[in-house]
């Protein structure tokens, strides 16, 4: 909860929701709000709902909501500190120095940051040898020959290590103690001498970066023979491999814009179509996609083209992205180049032998997912009864992995169509499979299916907005008990109480005292469309609820006399039944 006064609520007062959660959400204006699609929920149409002035969101699929802090720490994966941290960084608050934090905390923040600052000598390093020394030469002949000149050098910051074994550790060792150079990834302790040496030797280093551009670890190839041909750092406090995408930070305006990502696998192939003019690309910088990297994606876009190396592991890559991708619902196409001459090529190659116009063509051609996988599938032997049920079992996953029912049973039709499968079985297990889906119960989101009546609708809406008469209208609520025993009881009391501290009623505060169904069903009512409430409507809408009110007496009255109660007891609730037969009959 943000005290008033505090950084939090300053920050609060400040940042901009619409803002904050555009940068993962793509926001239409639509009315008064902005929508978009949920990214708590995989959905094909928009039901997640930005409010700018109430500075709160919902969604109608999931039911998720809150205020701006909240959905950092749902997105960000952090706790409140952490989020008002990004909040603030991202709205350009400036941060004051945390007292608070543990000095564990404190401790780990320093050193990362010092690893940080690390990799940018390091990197500086790097540059300088090949720009200014012998074996740089050498190395700048390779990058000329890939077709990387000058400004492609600079642009993506490629550098080179020496091979001496020592140089990067000598540079180093000065400013920074044993412990942290190990652990920085950057030079690595020989396991039986224990003495220290660079990790990468004789090789072209390609910086990597995290999402906000800052150098987190080094991709490096061989400049000779040897092995293995490409080298990454190991996991470190600050990089995480599945947590990173290479030229993330470089292509996230143009994910936006293009609304589609090409997912390729090394820095190279990703330098190369970055060089042809399509920033939209990002490096995996593996042999498979990670589920962090897919979160980190399906910020920008939920499209993507898999162009990977057209070699057996780059299918089998192609193969687990692209499961990967469908379980979070993406909209996947796969773009599997030619060979040039008698050569597979990956996109790097290719865009050098064949020109960016060739590929860009054949990025547009790109099919979608499911024709790649029949071509696949194709490739088996279909002749036989065995081999059928190969390329069955090959597809069954992936047709279970479509989140959406009528989609997957659609696919299901037209691989059984397309390889010819009219076998009972196999036919059997594909509408199995397009049926049945293990994880579908988790997935679905459970749906609110509360319907409050439009008079309770109306009056949540009038307490949390009407600044006019809400003190007002809270006294006459309260004082007729009109809200007991209502669905929206919890709603209400909640309500009532903030409107009569005579403070603004914030709908984030009022939600976050409710429990989740409950908060839910409020922000529903919140970003209704409504007209501007008057007293005259809230007195008719107090009437309606006086109204039922004793319409419930006088349901519980009539079962009272017809169990039969006792003589003196009987006269009372008679009399009771006609004072509330006559209220009702004088309000209609
Ligand atoms: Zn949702």
């Amino acid at each position: 909860m943000a005290e008033a006064g505090s950084f939090a609520d300053r920050v609060k007062q400040q940042a901009d929701i619409v803002r904050v959660v555009g940068e993962y959400v793509r926001l239409k204006k639509s009315g008064q709000n902005f929508t978009g699609l949920c990214p708590f929920h995989a959905e094909k149409s928009p039901s997640f709902a930005v409010h700018p002035t109430k500075q709160i969101y919902h969604c109608f699929g999931c039911g998720v909501g809150g205020d701006v802090f909240k959905f950092v720490m749902e997105m960000e994966k952090c706790a409140f500190p952490e989020a008002i941290r990004i909040v603030a960084e991202k709205c350009g608050i400036a941060v004051p120095r945390q007292k608070e934090r543990s000095p564990e905390e404190r401790k780990e923040n320093q050193q990362r940051s010092v690893l940080v600052e690390m990799h940018r000598e390091a990197q500086t390093f790097f540059v300088k040898q090949l720009e200014g020394t012998l074996e740089g030469k050498a190395a700048r002949a390779y990058l000329e020959d890939r077709g990387l000149d000058k400004d492609a050098i600079s642009q993506f910051g490629i550098g080179y290590a020496p091979s001496g074994g020592d140089a990067l550790l000598r540079h180093l060792k000065s400013k920074y103690n044993e412990k942290l150079l190990v652990e920085s990834g950057l030079v690595s302790r020989d396991q039986s001498a224990g003495r220290l040496f660079d990790r990468f030797r004789r090789r072209i280093t390609f910086p990597i970066s995290n999402e906000s551009g800052k150098i987190v670890a080094f991709g490096a190839r061989a400049l000779g023979d040897d092995m293995p041909k490409y080298l990454n750092s190991p996991e470190t406090p600050i990089y995480s491999k599945s947590n990173v995408l290479y030229h993330m930070d470089r292509a996230k305006d143009a994910l936006r814009r293009q609304d589609f990502a090409i997912l390729v696998e090394g820095y190279m192939d990703a330098i190369a179509v970055a060089r042809a003019g399509i920033s939209n690309v990002v490096a995996s910088c593996g042999t498979s996609l990670a589920e962090p990297q897919i979160k980190l994606l399906q910020r920008f876009t939920k499209r993507v083209v898999v162009n990977y190396d057209p070699d057996t592991a780059g299918q089998a890559a192609t193969e687990r992205s692209l499961s990967l991708l469908l379980e979070h619902d993406f909209e996947v196409r796969v773009l599997a180049l030619p060979p040039v001459g008698d050569k597979k090529a990956d996109p790097d190659l290719f865009i050098r032998e064949r020109g960016k116009e060739e590929y860009l063509k054949l990025l547009k051609e790109a099919p979608p997912y499911v024709d790649y996988l029949i071509a696949r599938a194709r490739q088996m032997d279909l002749t036989t009864g065995e081999g059928k049920l190969r390329a069955v079992n090959f597809l069954l996953p992936y047709v279970q992995k479509i989140p959406n029912r009528i989609l997957r049973s659609e696919w299901a039709t037209r691989i059984s169509q397309q390889l010819r499968l009219d076998e009972p079985v196999l036919r059997a297990a594909l509408s199995k499979a397009a049926a049945e889906r293990r994880s579908e119960v988790k997935t679905q989101p459970e749906l609110a299916g509360r319907a409050a009546k439009p008079v309770e609708r109306r009056l949540i809406r009038m307490l949390a907005e009407a600044e006019g008469f809400r003190l007002e209208l809270a006294k006459h609520l309260q004082n007729a008990h009109l809200y007991h025993g209502l669905e929206t009881e919890k709603i209400f009391a909640a309500l009532v109480i903030a409107s009569l501290s005579g403070q603004p009623v914030l709908a984030t505060e009022v939600g976050a005292v409710l429990e989740d169904r409950d908060r839910r069903l409020l922000f529903e009512i919140l970003f209704e469309e409504a007209n501007e409430p008057t007293w005259e409507e809230a007195m008719s809408c107090i009437e309606a609820l006086q109204n039922r009110q004793a319409e419930r007496e006088l349901a519980d009255v009539q079962r009272s006399i017809e169990a039969n109660p006792a003589a003196p007891e009987l006269r009372g609730l008679l009399e009771k039944k006609q004072e509330l037969m006559r209220r009702l009959a004088a309000a209609r």
